[in-house]
Protein backbone atom coordinates (compact mmCIF):
# COMPACT_ATOMS: atom_id res chain seq x y z
CA UNK A 1 0.00 0.00 0.00
CA UNK A 2 2.51 2.68 1.02
CA UNK A 3 4.83 1.65 -1.53
CA UNK A 4 2.37 1.96 -4.27
CA UNK A 5 1.49 5.19 -2.68
CA UNK A 6 4.77 6.46 -3.17
CA UNK A 7 4.90 5.10 -6.20
CA UNK A 8 2.25 6.92 -7.88
CA UNK A 9 3.21 10.04 -5.97
CA UNK A 10 6.52 9.63 -7.26
CA UNK A 11 4.93 9.01 -10.83
CA UNK A 12 2.71 11.99 -10.29
CA UNK A 13 5.64 14.62 -9.47
CA UNK A 14 8.12 13.23 -11.63
CA UNK A 15 6.45 15.58 -15.04
CA UNK A 16 6.81 18.30 -12.26
CA UNK A 17 9.94 18.14 -12.31
CA UNK A 18 12.67 21.50 -12.90
CA UNK A 19 15.63 21.66 -15.01
CA UNK A 20 18.36 23.62 -13.34
CA UNK A 21 20.41 26.06 -15.24
CA UNK A 22 23.73 25.18 -14.74
CA UNK A 23 25.87 28.57 -13.57
CA UNK A 24 29.99 28.21 -15.57
CA UNK A 25 32.14 26.17 -14.08
CA UNK A 26 34.06 30.14 -12.89
CA UNK A 27 31.25 30.14 -10.02
CA UNK A 28 29.33 33.12 -11.51
CA UNK A 29 27.27 34.21 -8.17
CA UNK A 30 23.41 33.75 -9.39
CA UNK A 31 22.26 36.35 -6.76
CA UNK A 32 24.66 39.08 -6.60
CA UNK A 33 22.51 41.79 -5.05
CA UNK A 34 22.66 39.20 -1.83
CA UNK A 35 26.25 40.27 -1.54
CA UNK A 36 25.69 43.89 -0.77
CA UNK A 37 24.38 45.68 2.41
CA UNK A 38 25.41 45.55 6.07
CA UNK A 39 25.71 41.61 6.14
CA UNK A 40 28.05 41.28 3.30
CA UNK A 41 30.65 39.59 5.25
CA UNK A 42 28.29 36.87 6.37
CA UNK A 43 27.02 36.61 2.75
CA UNK A 44 30.18 36.13 1.67
CA UNK A 45 31.89 33.64 3.92
CA UNK A 46 28.67 31.13 3.76
CA UNK A 47 28.03 31.68 0.26
CA UNK A 48 31.42 31.61 -0.45
CA UNK A 49 32.44 28.62 1.24
CA UNK A 50 29.81 26.99 -0.44
CA UNK A 51 31.23 27.79 -3.68
CA UNK A 52 34.26 25.98 -3.17
CA UNK A 53 32.97 23.16 -1.26
CA UNK A 54 30.16 21.84 -3.13
CA UNK A 55 29.62 20.69 -6.24
CA UNK A 56 28.47 23.20 -8.54
CA UNK A 57 24.46 21.81 -9.12
CA UNK A 58 24.20 21.37 -5.66
CA UNK A 59 25.28 25.03 -4.64
CA UNK A 60 23.17 26.35 -7.37
CA UNK A 61 20.17 24.53 -5.51
CA UNK A 62 21.24 25.67 -2.28
CA UNK A 63 21.50 29.39 -2.87
CA UNK A 64 17.81 28.34 -5.08
CA UNK A 65 16.34 26.97 -1.57
CA UNK A 66 18.08 29.23 0.73
CA UNK A 67 16.62 32.01 -0.99
CA UNK A 68 12.96 30.46 -1.54
CA UNK A 69 12.97 30.08 2.41
CA UNK A 70 14.38 33.22 3.65
CA UNK A 71 11.71 35.14 1.24
CA UNK A 72 8.96 33.07 2.51
CA UNK A 73 9.17 32.49 5.85
CA UNK A 74 9.91 28.96 5.04
CA UNK A 75 13.32 28.72 7.22
CA UNK A 76 12.40 27.67 10.78
CA UNK A 77 12.99 23.90 9.48
CA UNK A 78 15.88 22.04 7.55
CA UNK A 79 15.03 21.27 4.13
CA UNK A 80 16.81 18.71 2.30
CA UNK A 81 18.28 18.60 -0.98
CA UNK A 82 18.98 15.47 -3.39
CA UNK A 83 20.11 15.28 -6.96
CA UNK A 84 19.23 12.39 -8.94
CA UNK A 85 21.95 11.28 -11.23
CA UNK A 86 19.27 10.16 -13.55
CA UNK A 87 18.77 11.74 -16.89
CA UNK A 88 14.82 11.94 -16.80
CA UNK A 89 12.88 14.97 -16.21
CA UNK A 90 11.65 14.51 -13.02
CA UNK A 91 11.94 15.99 -9.46
CA UNK A 92 9.52 14.80 -6.44
CA UNK A 93 8.87 15.27 -2.52
CA UNK A 94 8.86 12.75 -0.45
CA UNK A 95 9.86 12.33 3.53
CA UNK A 96 9.64 15.51 5.60
CA UNK A 97 11.23 18.52 3.65
CA UNK A 98 12.92 16.33 1.45
CA UNK A 99 13.54 17.35 -2.09
CA UNK A 100 14.94 15.45 -5.43
CA UNK A 101 15.81 17.27 -8.31
CA UNK A 102 16.88 14.64 -11.19
CA UNK A 103 19.68 15.82 -13.64
CA UNK A 104 17.49 15.98 -16.53
CA UNK A 105 16.16 19.06 -15.04
CA UNK A 106 19.15 20.60 -14.44
CA UNK A 107 20.20 19.91 -17.63
CA UNK A 108 17.00 21.18 -19.56
CA UNK A 109 16.97 24.38 -17.57
CA UNK A 110 20.49 25.28 -18.55
CA UNK A 111 20.51 28.92 -18.47
CA UNK A 112 17.59 29.55 -16.93
CA UNK A 113 17.56 29.67 -13.49
CA UNK A 114 14.13 30.62 -12.81
CA UNK A 115 12.68 27.72 -14.25
CA UNK A 116 14.90 25.77 -12.02
CA UNK A 117 13.56 27.50 -9.27
CA UNK A 118 10.00 27.22 -9.80
CA UNK A 119 10.65 23.26 -10.04
CA UNK A 120 12.40 23.56 -6.53
CA UNK A 121 9.15 25.82 -5.08
CA UNK A 122 6.73 23.47 -6.53
CA UNK A 123 8.12 20.58 -4.43
CA UNK A 124 8.78 23.29 -1.56
CA UNK A 125 5.35 23.94 -1.89
CA UNK A 126 4.11 19.80 -1.62
CA UNK A 127 5.71 19.92 1.75
CA UNK A 128 4.52 22.67 3.37
CA UNK A 129 0.75 21.78 2.12
CA UNK A 130 1.66 18.42 3.75
CA UNK A 131 0.38 16.57 0.49
CA UNK A 132 2.67 13.68 1.22
CA UNK A 133 0.78 12.84 4.36
CA UNK A 134 -2.79 13.93 3.32
CA UNK A 135 -2.81 11.97 0.63
CA UNK A 136 -1.82 8.54 2.32
CA UNK A 137 -5.05 9.29 4.52
CA UNK A 138 -7.94 9.44 1.17
CA UNK A 139 -5.73 6.85 -0.61
CA UNK A 140 -6.02 3.89 2.39
CA UNK A 141 -9.80 5.15 2.96
CA UNK A 142 -10.46 4.53 -0.65
CA UNK A 143 -8.65 1.31 -1.30
CA UNK A 144 -10.27 -0.20 1.64
CA UNK A 145 -13.67 1.32 -0.11
CA UNK A 146 -13.02 0.98 -3.71
CA UNK A 147 -10.42 -1.76 -3.70
CA UNK A 148 -6.85 -0.94 -4.76
CA UNK A 149 -7.26 -2.03 -8.37
CA UNK A 150 -10.71 -0.77 -9.19
CA UNK A 151 -11.23 2.14 -11.44
CA UNK A 152 -12.97 3.99 -9.24
CA UNK A 153 -10.10 4.09 -7.04
CA UNK A 154 -7.81 5.37 -9.82
CA UNK A 155 -9.83 8.01 -10.90
CA UNK A 156 -10.49 9.28 -7.20
CA UNK A 157 -6.54 8.94 -6.68
CA UNK A 158 -6.09 10.80 -9.42
CA UNK A 159 -8.40 13.47 -9.21
CA UNK A 160 -6.76 14.40 -6.11
CA UNK A 161 -3.44 14.23 -6.95
CA UNK A 162 -4.55 16.82 -10.20
CA UNK A 163 -5.94 18.76 -6.87
CA UNK A 164 -2.98 18.78 -5.29
CA UNK A 165 -0.46 19.58 -8.33
CA UNK A 166 -2.39 22.47 -8.75
CA UNK A 167 -1.84 23.74 -5.91
CA UNK A 168 1.69 23.05 -5.55
CA UNK A 169 1.88 25.01 -9.11
CA UNK A 170 -0.16 28.12 -7.36
CA UNK A 171 1.74 28.34 -3.86
CA UNK A 172 5.26 27.29 -5.61
CA UNK A 173 4.35 30.24 -8.22
CA UNK A 174 4.17 32.54 -5.17
CA UNK A 175 7.10 31.45 -3.81
CA UNK A 176 9.51 31.92 -6.44
CA UNK A 177 8.10 34.91 -7.51
CA UNK A 178 8.65 36.32 -3.80
CA UNK A 179 11.63 34.83 -3.80
CA UNK A 180 12.62 37.41 -6.83
CA UNK A 181 12.54 34.50 -9.80
CA UNK A 182 11.02 35.89 -13.20
CA UNK A 183 7.53 33.77 -13.62
CA UNK A 184 8.37 33.24 -16.72
CA UNK A 185 10.75 30.69 -15.12
CA UNK A 186 7.48 28.67 -14.78
CA UNK A 187 5.74 29.13 -17.71
CA UNK A 188 9.10 27.59 -19.21
CA UNK A 189 8.83 24.58 -16.97
CA UNK A 190 5.37 23.95 -19.13
CA UNK A 191 6.55 23.76 -22.28
CA UNK A 192 9.14 21.17 -21.03
CA UNK A 193 6.32 19.10 -19.32
CA UNK A 194 4.50 19.23 -22.83
CA UNK A 195 7.15 17.96 -24.77
CA UNK A 196 7.59 14.73 -22.48
CA UNK A 197 5.49 11.21 -22.95
CA UNK A 198 1.80 12.25 -21.78
CA UNK A 199 2.55 15.34 -20.91
CA UNK A 200 -0.44 17.03 -23.04
CA UNK A 201 -2.40 14.46 -21.19
CA UNK A 202 -4.47 15.33 -18.04
CA UNK A 203 -3.13 12.22 -15.63
CA UNK A 204 -2.32 12.39 -11.69
CA UNK A 205 -1.64 16.08 -13.05
CA UNK A 206 -2.82 18.49 -15.00
CA UNK A 207 -1.88 18.85 -18.36
CA UNK A 208 0.77 20.91 -19.70
CA UNK A 209 -1.55 23.49 -21.14
CA UNK A 210 -3.94 23.28 -18.08
CA UNK A 211 -0.63 24.08 -16.06
CA UNK A 212 0.65 26.96 -18.17
CA UNK A 213 -3.33 28.78 -18.32
CA UNK A 214 -2.94 28.89 -14.52
CA UNK A 215 0.28 30.11 -14.46
CA UNK A 216 -0.74 33.02 -17.05
CA UNK A 217 -3.78 33.64 -14.68
CA UNK A 218 -1.56 33.92 -11.46
CA UNK A 219 0.67 36.04 -13.57
CA UNK A 220 -2.39 38.59 -14.29
CA UNK A 221 -3.52 38.50 -10.93
CA UNK A 222 -0.42 38.61 -8.36
CA UNK A 223 1.86 40.76 -9.56
CA UNK A 224 5.25 40.24 -9.79
CA UNK A 225 6.32 43.44 -8.28
CA UNK A 226 3.96 43.18 -5.06
CA UNK A 227 5.44 39.44 -4.11
CA UNK A 228 9.04 40.70 -5.14
CA UNK A 229 8.81 43.66 -2.42
CA UNK A 230 7.55 41.07 0.24
CA UNK A 231 10.40 38.52 -0.18
CA UNK A 232 13.01 41.49 -0.64
CA UNK A 233 12.04 42.81 2.93
CA UNK A 234 12.17 39.00 4.13
CA UNK A 235 15.51 38.61 2.91
CA UNK A 236 17.08 41.71 4.02
CA UNK A 237 16.27 40.90 7.13
CA UNK A 238 17.51 37.29 7.52
CA UNK A 239 21.26 35.90 6.63
CA UNK A 240 21.75 33.21 4.41
CA UNK A 241 21.33 29.49 5.81
CA UNK A 242 23.76 27.48 6.58
CA UNK A 243 23.85 24.20 5.41
CA UNK A 244 25.56 20.63 6.00
CA UNK A 245 26.37 17.77 3.32
CA UNK A 246 25.96 14.55 4.53
CA UNK A 247 27.85 12.35 2.13
CA UNK A 248 26.62 9.20 3.31
CA UNK A 249 23.37 10.27 2.37
CA UNK A 250 24.19 11.99 -0.44
CA UNK A 251 22.23 15.17 0.17
CA UNK A 252 22.60 18.71 1.60
CA UNK A 253 20.74 19.66 4.52
CA UNK A 254 20.01 23.35 4.22
CA UNK A 255 19.94 24.62 8.12
CA UNK A 256 17.13 26.63 9.56
CA UNK A 257 17.62 30.05 10.45
CA UNK A 258 18.61 29.41 14.46
CA UNK A 259 21.59 27.23 12.84
CA UNK A 260 21.78 23.28 12.70
CA UNK A 261 23.95 22.30 15.84
CA UNK A 262 22.41 20.29 18.56
CA UNK A 263 25.35 21.06 20.88
CA UNK A 264 24.88 25.08 20.12
CA UNK A 265 20.73 24.95 20.97
CA UNK A 266 21.88 22.71 24.37
CA UNK A 267 23.68 25.63 25.27
CA UNK A 268 21.28 28.21 24.66
CA UNK A 269 18.89 26.12 26.80
CA UNK A 270 20.92 25.15 29.49
CA UNK A 271 24.27 27.52 30.03
CA UNK A 272 24.94 26.12 32.89
CA UNK A 273 25.40 22.42 32.16
CA UNK A 274 26.73 23.01 28.66
CA UNK A 275 27.96 20.41 26.02
CA UNK A 276 31.66 21.42 25.09
CA UNK A 277 31.57 20.79 21.12
CA UNK A 278 33.62 17.93 19.64
CA UNK A 279 36.81 19.83 17.96
CA UNK A 280 36.70 18.88 14.38
CA UNK A 281 39.86 17.30 13.23
CA UNK A 282 40.91 19.12 9.88
CA UNK A 283 38.63 17.84 6.47
ZN1 LIG B 1 4.10 18.03 -7.99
Amino acid sequence: MSAFLQNTFILLTTLSALLLPIAPAAHADPFPEDNAGEAAGEHERIYGEGEQKLPEDLYLLYRIVDRIARANNLDNEPWRVAIDNERVLNAYASEANLLTIYFGYLDQFAGNVSALACVVAHEMAHHTEQHVSRSDVFISEWAEKYGLGSSKFHRRAEELWRTYEAEADIIGYEYAVTAGFDPEGCIRTTEVIARLPGGLQETTHPSATQRRDAYEVLMAEQPAEQLRALGQANLADSLPLTYDMLWDYNWLRINPAQGGDNVDDWNRLFPDTPIQPTVETSE
